[in-house]
């Protein structure tokens, strides 16, 4: 496969998350207006879909315009991949090198174009309903060591189905969205009845989800090699997590309030077409699942995960690198094992892999596993030291795609923790 990094008549430069072949979607919002418009980009030009459309460009397509004009995704999503793949393959061809425009269209063409540093991206979707997942083995294990038996970390569910909790939709936000230190019960250690405070052992999870583009019917169930036709694509995410209010309050339910009070995405949906070129082999299952979680194919990717802390002062550290293709149980298992009961699925549901860890102490997705549950401390670039986050700490996941002449990648998605409200 030949891949050529830009063959946009829009600069890019080589280091961009998104050359011409990502063509992602998202929502953005002028600084004038209240309402939200569909775009795509390229380079750190963002390209407002509603006002190529306003000037004939889709008309071809026989699609509603209007989806567009909508503040969030959804209604474009619904059309289907037929019409949203076709979408974005007008856009690779018609910001192609083999299609310069001469001065008079290019200037009217440009009337679409927006710096990315000069408007705001919102919530890209209307997200529907919301689960977790906890599909990282790495992750798993590091968990059970720490708070249950070393010797048998893994529950023993956990290599025999993709253990997951519903989650809550109205607090998933948008990258940029300060998130305040939640406040709940928490049990003090040596303590047997728990104190009122703000969560004293903030973290981050990190990362990345899925977004349905196709709804199912309820009774049926999606079979592995059906479910990449229901996803539409994917976004970093981070689950922050009160992890002193989780330990107090998951059993027997799982987790409630530690975990519902903020999650952040990305703002660009960047579609499965787009991540093509990166899948990878997963982990061997062994024991060998049951025949509705068997699949063919490489349904794993192989995208980069860098978690970087940025201080109060401006100074960042990275402090975790993992990989996508870390996951033991991959996206196609997690919707079979989903629907495999009837459960059905519609537009704009975000499926969370749960935490990505990777084999090594750098690679963990969690501060309460890169500090050993804040028995080790991580050290920054600015001298300070962290077991989980300060107040004014920023997160940033940046999540990329990379191979010798393409990198595809999603951006930023980034939040700020803010103290207590009082
Ligand atoms: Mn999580």
């Amino acid at each position: 496969m030949n891949h050529i990094q830009n063959n946009s008549w829009i600069e890019v430069s080589i280091d961009s998350d998104f050359p011409l072949q990502n063509i992602p979607f998202g929502v953005f919002r002028h600084p004038v207006e209240k309402d939200g418009r569909c775009a795509t980009r390229i380079g750190d030009t963002v390209i407002d879909l509603s006002q190529l459309a306003s000037l004939g460009y889709f008309d071809a397509f026989e699609m509603d315009l209007s989806v567009f004009f909508e503040n969030h995704l959804n209604p474009f999503i619904e059309l289907g991949k037929e019409v949203t793949t076709k979408v974005r393959l007008f856009l690779i061809d018609f910001f192609g090198v083999q299609n310069i425009p001469d001065q008079d269209e290019r200037k009217m063409i440009e009337s679409s174009f927006f710096d990315a540093k000069s408007i705001e991206m919102m919530m890209p979707i209307r997200v529907g309903d919301y689960t977790d997942f906890y599909s990282s083995i790495d992750h798993a294990t590091n968990v059970g060591i720490m708070f249950r038996d070393p010797e048998n970390a893994l529950f023993p569910n956990w290599k025999h189905l993709p253990v997951g909790y519903h989650g809550r939709s109205s607090s998933i936000v948008v990258s940029g969205t300060k998130i305040h230190r939640p406040k709940g019960q928490i049990l003090p250690q040596g303590s047997t009845t728990p104190i009122f405070s703000p969560s004293r052992t903030m973290d981050f999870e990190l990362e990345m989800a899925f977004i349905i583009g196709k709804e199912s019917d309820l009774g049926s169930s999606i079979s592995t090699s059906e479910a990449d036709e229901y996803i539409f694509g994917m976004l970093a995410f981070n689950d922050l997590s009160a992890r002193d209010i989780q330990k107090w309050e998951y059993v027997p339910l799982g987790p409630f309030l530690g975990k519902n009070f903020g999650s952040v995405v990305s703002p660009w949906i960047v579609t499965l077409e787009a991540l093509e070129p990166f899948r990878v082999k997963g982990s061997n299952q062994e024991p060998q699942v049951l025949p509705y979680l068997q699949f063919t194919g490489m349904k794993n990717y192989d995208i980069h995960l860098d978690v970087i802390l940025e201080t109060q002062d401006g100074v960042e550290t990275v402090i975790s690198k993992s990989n996508h293709k870390y996951l033991y149980w991959n996206m196609c298992q997690q919707l079979a094992h989903h629907t495999i009961n009837g459960c059905n699925v519609r537009v704009g549901d975000l499926y969370a892999s749960g935490t990505i860890s990777g084999p090594t102490d750098e690679s963990y997705g969690s501060l309460l596993e890169l500090s050993w549950g804040g028995t080790k401390t991580i050290q920054l670039k600015d001298g300070t030291e962290r077991k989980f986050l300060n107040d004014f700490d920023q997160i940033n996941i940046h999540a990329y795609c990379k191979m010798e002449n393409l990198r595809i990648g999603f951006g930023e998605c980034r939040t700020q923790l803010l103290p207590a409200k009082i």
